[in-house]
């Protein structure tokens, strides 16, 4: 499917919903997370949408990990955590609450323990500053 109209990440694609994005290209986005787990947390997308990675097609699923890759190293270098988790979930049992196949960056710090993502929203401000330096990075 191209798109879905009642998908949230499928609006923001197509600028219809706002998001910090710090990245984009022809096929794919890449934005913070509204309720981060750490600092610097962001989300990888395709521009079409896929439920999860059961139905995500070829070209998606290369293109979304070429961009998460990418994100990976300005997050590196933004940020300089001292370790990054990149996770993904799929169906409702295995914690999946947007069904649009997205890829999560986490930075990690040492000693510290990342909150679960999706519970507390942010502080925007707090949130814009670090994707400055993210955008800034690439
Ligand atoms: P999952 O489906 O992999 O469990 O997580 C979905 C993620 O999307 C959560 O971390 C949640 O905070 C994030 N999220 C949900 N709605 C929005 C939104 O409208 N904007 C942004 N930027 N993130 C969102
Ligand atoms: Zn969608």
């Amino acid at each position: 499917m191209i798109s879905s109209s009642n998908c949230i990440f499928c609006l923001i694609a197509s600028g219809q919903a706002p998001a910090n994005c710090v990245h984009e290209d022809a096929t794919t986005l890449a934005f913070m997370d509204v309720a981060p787990a750490s600092d610097g947390h962001l989300l990888v997308i395709p521009r079409s949408h896929h439920e999860s990675i059961l139905d995500v097609d070829d070209g998606a699923i290369t293109d979304v990990a070429r961009a998460v890759q990418k994100m990976a190293r300005a997050v590196q270098k933004a940020l300089t955590p001292d370790g990054m988790r990149v996770s993904q979930f799929n169906g409702r049992a295995a914690g999946q609450t947007v069904f649009h196949y997205h890829v999560h960056v986490v930075p990690i710090r040492a000693g510290e323990r990342p909150a679960s993502h999706g519970r507390a929203a942010g502080d925007p401000d707090r949130i814009e500053a670090i994707a400055a330096r993210i955008r800034a990075s690439l």
